[in-house]
């Protein structure tokens, strides 16, 4: 049976009770007023935060400004190559030399033409074709047209216009997203890449298909794999090397992004031949295995294309071959990014289900599809129980999907008990943040602060960084053992210290517990 939405929590409960002495206390800027408002047996700091930001809830310029300053966990949906906004490709291309096709608006390699094929660095003198630039690279200023006719088709066709301007910058590109993130309290980020730039799927398209997985995979290791594996390890060097040049990680003035952890996850596109898309598989899993920057694999492109729809199984039968193999390598894969319309309803009916059971996805990327699965209950029940988590991206959803506000799972998915959080999918092309996507989730689903606390936390608690929880449970009411008596804030007793020292996991979410604390002293 369909169980409603948990509604208010106990939690803003009782802060509705201690509002009233706080409305008194709090200016309306409240930044920098924490000595003034300690009161005897008052409300604690957190309590404090959350009345302030009930009081500014409905004022959108105060809440992005609440929310940018917010400790969030993670991104851990989001995409390098859509990350990054097209003023930045078009400076990258205007750099390198390229030319853009005046009627595609297609990227590409010199010569250029002044006609037909400008150089992309004339538009930084004429302003005409760099606006012009700007909305073909991105979803800016978007009007359906007969060639381009809706906010799906252009979102899917920037990829193509910009991609000769992302190949030739991936380190400025890594920066530019890891800088972003901590410029908004970000924690903790998983990116979305290709490193071998196509060459797995290369390796597999020289090998017949016969469905036969150990023999195609005997037979991709022989071809070459490891020399990819190891191609793709410098490409990251190489990358992460740039990427610390530009944010000035070794001067005095390093930028905040430098010091945030980052990992990624390679992703396989799904809509190639299955002997590409198994090739790219085995490429994932082998990098994984190899290097400690990978921790998963994700599958990508539109669902809804026609390979994508009729290997889907396919695909979910592959990642259980190669999971059979090596358990210990993590999926987080792209699933249920679907709508009635845009595919037959059979489709709509198995995918989500198929990437948890049989892929053994730990963490499903949109799951907008959910409802319309067989026993969809019964699916939400299995997601809480095991712990699977949703990667919801609610500005792509809208533009992609045209699914928003009341037509949106997410709802759903909070009140089965399945984990959420919050991510960006591809915060460049959709010219949104993270912080947008919680000022988002606050305007249109009305969470409290403790519902933003847990989103941020659940980032953390369900990233694929190594090691144990700070957590007892995923429920957040009590740090594990070796950290029961510790305070955020003061340093932790010499127990959680070494549990802390024997789990990246466990410290990252220590300084968002650090963070919180600092960020709930302002109010
Ligand atoms: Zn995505």
């Amino acid at each position: 049976m369909p169980r409603t939405h948990r509604g208010l929590s106990w939690q803003c409960l009782a802060l509705v009770a201690v509002m009233a002495v706080v409305w008194l206390l709090a200016p309306s800027n409240a930044r920098g007023q924490a000595a003034q408002v300690v009161a005897p047996a008052g409300p604690t700091a957190e309590a404090r935060t959350a009345a302030y930001f009930a009081s500014i809830r409905d004022q959108p310029p105060l809440l992005r400004a609440f929310l940018r300053a917010f400790p969030k966990g993670a991104d851990l949906h989001s995409h390098l190559s859509g990350a990054v906004y097209a003023e930045s490709y078009i400076a990258h291309a205007a750099a390198a030399g390229l030319c853009v096709d005046r009627a595609t608006w297609v990227a590409g390699p010199p010569p250029c033409d002044p006609a037909t094929r400008p150089a992309v660095a004339d538009a930084l003198r004429d302003a005409t074709l760099y606006d012009a630039l700007v909305d073909a690279w991105s979803v800016r200023d978007f009007v359906p047209d007969p060639a381009v006719r809706s906010g799906r088709a252009q979102f899917f066709r920037t990829f193509r216009l910009f991609n000769a301007a992302s190949d030739v910058a991936r380190g400025d590109m890594l920066a530019e997203v890891v800088a972003r993130a901590a410029a908004q309290n970000v924690h903790y980020l998983e990116l979305m890449l290709s490193p071998d730039l196509g060459r797995a799927a290369r390796l597999g398209a020289l090998q017949q298909w016969d469905g036969d997985l150990p023999r195609l995979h005997a037979a991709l290791q022989a071809a070459g794999m490891d020399e990819i594996v190891a191609f793709g390890r410098a490409q990251l060097d190489a990358m992460e090397a740039r990427a610390r040049e530009v944010l000035g990680c070794d001067t005095p003035g390093a930028d905040p992004g430098c010091a945030l952890p980052v990992r990624y996850l390679y992703q396989v596109n799904r809509v190639q031949p299955p002997e590409r898309v198994f090739a790219q598989m085995v490429y994932g899993f082998a990098l994984v295995q190899a290097d400690p920057r990978v921790v998963g694999v994700n599958i990508v492109a539109p669902e809804d294309a026609y390979v994508a729809r009729r290997d889907y199984r396919l695909h979910m039968a592959m990642f259980a071959y190669l999971r059979e193999r090596a358990p210990a390598v993590n999926l987080a894969l792209h699933a249920g990014e679907l709508t009635l319309g845009l595919v037959p309803p059979e489709d709509l009916r198995f995918h989500i289900r198929e990437a948890v059971e049989r892929a053994g996805a730990r963490r499903i990327g949109h799951g907008v599809s959910i409802m319309y699965e067989d026993d969809p209950f019964g699916l939400l029940d299995e997601m809480a129980r095991r712990g699977v988590l949703v990667e919801i991206n609610l500005t792509s959803n809208a533009v992609i999907l045209g699914v928003e506000g009341r037509q949106s799972p997410f709802p759903v998915y909070r009140a089965a008990g399945v984990p959420v959080a919050l991510s960006t999918d591809d915060e460049g092309v959709s010219r949104i943040d993270l912080t947008h996507e919680y000022q988002r989730a606050v305007e249109q689903f009305g969470l409290g602060y403790a519902d933003l606390k847990t989103l941020s936390r659940n980032g953390l608690e369900y990233s694929f960084l190594p090691g144990a929880s700070l957590w007892e449970t995923p429920a957040y009411a009590r740090f594990a053992a070796p950290c029961h008596d510790a305070v955020p804030g003061a340093p932790p007793p010499a127990a959680c210290q070494a549990h802390l020292d024997a789990s990246e996991k466990a410290r990252v979410q220590w300084h968002l517990e650090e963070a919180f604390a600092r960020f709930e002293t302002a109010y």
